[in-house]
């Protein structure tokens, strides 16, 4: 634990399982009070909350169900943010994808998949953004995807919500920067979650594709995000951090 972490709260949109569940681990063990949110692994959230609150004693867990794809439960939530106290900052973590070709897209799951991954994000950073400004200290961290900047096959929305969360955080980062308030883009590859599942058949083939020769680990964006909250990275903003083996490096093609 560190003093800078001392009595601050911080909001992990998406905080349960994969790789929320690593950032919340993370922040944690640097000493913050987490709040997260869930919406459908209840069981998994309430023991989360539990057991942290008993391997941190002194701190404070909570956890708070919203369904992010339902503008009035986003609002609650941001309502919750605006108001807590010793706020210090929101990783907005809670995503999904919609597979299909390019040519195939259907808008109302398009504008579903948005809502969840960039119209919820905004309305809780801006609710964020506010109060940490005013305290002139903070950080707002996306959890985006290498899709935003890499064409992958089949990812056509899934890329474009990803990449408008990058253009917004850039934005924001530029509109804060003068009150203290930090935001940044992590910008994940292939990480070791449920998300990945439906490639399980595929695994070996895209691992020899990574530089690394392996999938990421939620421990390791939670790691990732715990330095970006550290007073050590206070000079980095406005950025794009990739976490993905390599990939965005470049070609790794071997036999
Ligand atoms: P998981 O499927 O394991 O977790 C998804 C998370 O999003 C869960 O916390 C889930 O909550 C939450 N969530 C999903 N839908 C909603 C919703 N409608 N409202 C509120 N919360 C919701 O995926 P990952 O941990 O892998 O993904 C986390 C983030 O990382 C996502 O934004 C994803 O796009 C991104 N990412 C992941 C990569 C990977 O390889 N795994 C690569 C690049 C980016 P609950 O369980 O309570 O329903």
């Amino acid at each position: 634990m560190t003093d800078s972490a001392k009595d601050k709260t911080v909001f992990v949109a998406g905080g349960a399982r994969g790789i929320g569940l690593g950032i919340v681990h993370a922040l944690a063990a640097d000493g913050f009070d987490v709040s997260f949110s869930y919406r459908s692994s209840a069981d998994e959230a309430g023991q989360l909350r539990d057991g942290l609150q008993n391997t941190y004693e002194h701190q404070t867990f909570q956890c708070h169900q919203a369904d992010l794809s339902d503008r009035a439960q986003v609002d609650t939530f941001a309502e919750l943010i605006a108001a807590t106290d010793n706020l210090y900052g929101l990783v907005y973590n809670a995503g999904g994808s919609y597979d299909t070709l390019a040519a195939m897209v259907d808008q109302d799951r398009g504008e579903a998949l948005f809502q969840l991954n960039f119209w919820a994000m905004t309305r809780l950073a801006a609710a964020a953004a506010r109060p940490l400004m005013r305290a002139r200290n903070g950080r707002i961290i996306a959890i985006g995807s290498i899709t935003a900047q890499t064409g992958v096959q089949g990812n056509s929305i899934y890329a474009a919500s990803k990449g408008a969360m990058l253009s917004y955080i850039r934005t924001l980062a530029i509109e804060m920067a003068r009150k203290g308030v930090t935001a940044n883009y992590v910008s994940p590859g292939y990480i070791d979650t449920d998300l990945m599942a439906p490639y399980a058949d595929y695994r070996d083939t895209v691992e020899k594709q990574i530089p690394l020769r392996r999938f990421g680990q939620p421990e390791e964006v939670g790691a990732l995000t715990s330095f970006l909250f550290s007073s050590a990275a206070a000079y980095i903003t406005g950025t794009v951090i990739p976490i993905d083996g390599g990939v965005s490096a470049g070609l790794s093609v071997r036999a």
